[in-house]
């Protein structure tokens, strides 16, 4: 009697596991028809070209360049296999160690405001996956990375090498003291959030140079903050849109 009951109770289990089998994220494995089907290179170009056109150039952003990074560079392999699927998502998606990678929009927005030419040497704050960094490589000459978290740091490094964004340069240390040793910079990205414009990084832009850098207002959110310098070392502050990022946090290490 038991071992009837006990098999009716694997019965139904195995029923409702089925049931649900479409819902079951396998990261780029996805079910079609009843079958697992793999995503392939050109089923992710095409979610690419649709999250520029519905998700970028929908919203606003025209510059050729950017809208050429953003369907070149290949979001899915800088997310977690399983998220895969989620990859050309309207969404930020988590990386582990509590960070993320930001949304497609939120990162064409920033680069296109960052306003930068294949003439320019570059720092961002925050490597997190890479991605951003992938699509600023493509537009400038240099690009020097900063990510507070190693292990992070140390897999962006290798997929942004194994990808042949061969100009980045990835450092672990604080960001928030900038790149002494390396500056001064045409333009600065920061892709976390700051209580305040770190003085570090204002002092390692060059003049006519600009920064984009999301800083905490007071209603539980970032203004992306565009800062210029003008030839004669003056600071200019424009604010554009409220945005969400993971905070930047306090570290020692400055990079060398
Ligand atoms: N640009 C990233 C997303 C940024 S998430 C991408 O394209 O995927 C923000 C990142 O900033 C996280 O990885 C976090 O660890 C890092 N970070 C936070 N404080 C930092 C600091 N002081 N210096 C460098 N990196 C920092």
């Amino acid at each position: 009697m038991k071992f009837l009951a006990l098999i009716i109770i694997v019965i139904i289990i195995s029923c409702i596991f089925y049931s649900f089998r479409p819902f079951i994220n396998k990261g780029d494995i996805s079910i079609v028809n009843g079958k697992e089907a793999k995503s392939t290179e050109d089923d992710y170009a095409q979610q690419r070209e649709m999250m520029v056109e519905q998700q970028i150039v929908a919203r606003g952003v025209k510059s050729k360049k950017v809208l050429d990074a953003m369907n070149s560079v290949p979001r899915h392999l800088f997310v977690p296999v399983r998220y895969r699927r989620g990859s050309y998502f309207d969404q930020p998606l988590p990386i582990g160690l509590g960070q993320t990678i930001s949304q497609p929009y939120i990162v064409a927005l920033m680069t296109e405001l960052l306003d930068v030419d294949n003439d320019d040497i570059v720092l961002e704050i925050g490597t997190g996956s890479g991605y951003q960094a992938a699509v600023l490589s493509t537009i400038v000459k240099k690009l020097y990375t900063i990510e507070i978290i190693e292990e992070l740091g140390i897999q962006a490094a290798e997929r942004l090498k194994s990808l042949e964004y061969d100009n980045v340069e990835v450092k672990i240390s604080d960001g928030g003291l900038g790149l002494p040793g390396k500056a001064p910079f045409d333009a600065i990205i920061v892709t976390a959030a700051a209580p305040k414009i770190p003085d570090s990084l204002i002092k390692q832009l060059k003049p006519g140079g600009r920064m984009v850098i999301p800083v905490d207002n007071n209603s539980y959110s970032q203004d992306l903050l565009i800062v210029e310098k003008s030839e004669d070392g003056k600071i200019n502050i424009k604010n554009t849109i409220p945005v969400r990022f993971v905070p930047l946090v306090k570290g020692e290490k400055v990079a060398e």
